[in-house]
Order: C-alpha cells, then sequence, then structure tokens
C-alpha cells in the first residue's frame, strides 16, 4: 500500500487507473464526482472497468482519500486543453469534490471546502502550482464538461488561499459581442481568452467555439450569466483576472 503524499489524507485508497506521467506538474484540476452517493463515485473511480480516476476524493465531511499516487497520470481529464498543453492529465493533479451536480446544485459543505483547500494549499505548494493554474474541469474541456459548475464557491477557495479570484464585474445588460460577431473586438477577446489559458482561435469570427471558451470563462469566473456572449462583465472580469496575474 502507497502511503498518502500529503499529510491531510485519513487513508489510501488505490484506483488501478493510471499511468506514467509524460509531463510536469503545473495545474491543478478541479471536478464534482456528479453522482448520488459518495460511495457510488469511490467505488467508479477505483473500479478496473472504469478507466476513470483521480488523485484526491474528498467527501462531504471533509475526510480525503487518496487514490492514485500524485508521481502517477490519474484519468480524469479527458480530452482535455489548457495554455497549449493538451495532455492535462499528464501535466495535473486531479481532486474528485463529492457533489451530485447540476441535477441537485446545493451547496458545497464548509468543512468539505476547508479540505478542499488545505488539500490545495499543499499540492500547490509542494508542486509549485500558481494561483491561476488552478482550473475547473469546464475550463479545460469546453464545450464537454460543466463540473464543479458555477455554483462552486470559488471565492470562498481563494480566501482560504487556493485558486486566482477576483470579484466579477457587475453585470448591466449591455450591449454584447455574440455568435456573428466580426472583427478586431472579436479578435480582441479571442486573444484575450487565449492568453488566459482557453482554447481559443483567433479568427475574428464569433463562432460556436467562441461562445463556448466564454461560457467556459463565465461558469468560473463570472457565474452569475452563463450565455456565451461578451457582455462588458464578461470582459471587463476577464481584463481584471489578466492583470492580477503575478500580482
Ligand atoms: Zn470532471
Amino acid at each position: 500500500m502507497p502511503s498518502p503524499d500529503t499529510p491531510h489524507a485519513a487513508d489510501f485508497r488505490p484506483s488501478p487507473n493510471h499511468g506514467e506521467r509524460l509531463r510536469p506538474i503545473s495545474s491543478l484540476i478541479l471536478h464534482y464526482t456528479g453522482m448520488p452517493t459518495a460511495a457510488a463515485a469511490l467505488a467508479l473511480l477505483t473500479s478496473a472497468e472504469s478507466q476513470v480516476s483521480s488523485h484526491y476524493f474528498v467527501d462531504e465531511d471533509g475526510t480525503i482519500l487518496q487514490l492514485v499516487p500524485e508521481a502517477r497520470r490519474a484519468w480524469h481529464a479527458g480530452r482535455s486543453f489548457w495554455a497549449d498543453e493538451e495532455d492535462m492529465n499528464s501535466a495535473s493533479i486531479g481532486i474528485e469534490i463529492v457533489h451530485p451536480g447540476h441535477d441537485d446544485p446545493r451547496p458545497f459543505p464548509d468543512r468539505q471546502i476547508e479540505a478542499v483547500a488545505a488539500l490545495g494549499r499543499d499540492i500547490c505548494a509542494r508542486c509549485a502550482i500558481v494561483p491561476q493554474r488552478v482550473l475547473a474541469h469546464s475550463d479545460i474541456a469546453i464545450g464537454r464538461k460543466v463540473d464543479p459548475g458555477e455554483f462552486f464557491p470559488w471565492k470562498t477557495l481563494a480566501e482560504l488561499g487556493v485558486g486566482h479570484y477576483v470579484a466579477p464585474a457587475p453585470i448591466a445588460g449591455s450591449a454584447a459581442l455574440e455568435p456573428g460577431a466580426s472583427g478586431e473586438p472579436v479578435r480582441e477577446l479571442q486573444r484575450a481568452l487565449a492568453d488566459y489559458g482557453y482554447r481559443s482561435d483567433v479568427s475574428g469570427a464569433y463562432d460556436a467555439a467562441s461562445a463556448g471558451a466564454v461560457a467556459a470563462f463565465q461558469r468560473h469566473f463570472r457565474p452569475g450569466l452563463i450565455d456565451g456572449r461578451a457582455d462588458s462583465s464578461t470582459i471587463a472580469t476577464l481584463r481584471a483576472l489578466a492583470a492580477g496575474i503575478g500580482a
């Protein structure tokens, strides 16, 4: 039995689903389990047939289990992209947070988020992961994944020392860039999203992929309205985030 990589893990519950890392660790990816019970999620993440896993599993009461050694590549991200990296499983540590998902978007319990924060602080310190590399699965799998959800408490997590956060700019009901738009403002938006790390082609044409990237951004950073339209609040929040990197 391997011993946990962190003092925060109560136990090691080994999953057979892992392989060799092909990249250095740069990112921490947060997920919700999206299943009715913790037991069902843990069974899935530790069964060979499922072909899925994560490094850590955080129950609603704050209990942390390690499933895969950090040195190994766990299978939580699937097809993914961030900042020109396509194999995010190789480049990340994955945490599955017990929550039923969008079918039941209830608040994450405080003690669970405190546990995620303690674990995240420890991982980010040991692996030199910068705050803007603490990401949602939805950030790196645009159009495919929506977890851990717009109801995930990113602000609280940042206050507890994990992740990059700025208060979202107020939603003003202003005009917006939206599908069908084109030109330099669209190009600027696409470049800003790409510079931050999102998969975003700088084409100058606001297509379905652009709307998907904007929606992914909103789900994490401007959760009050997720509509794939880049209104002034969305653009201001993105600018503020970009300006805050390394600050
Ligand atoms: Zn996920």
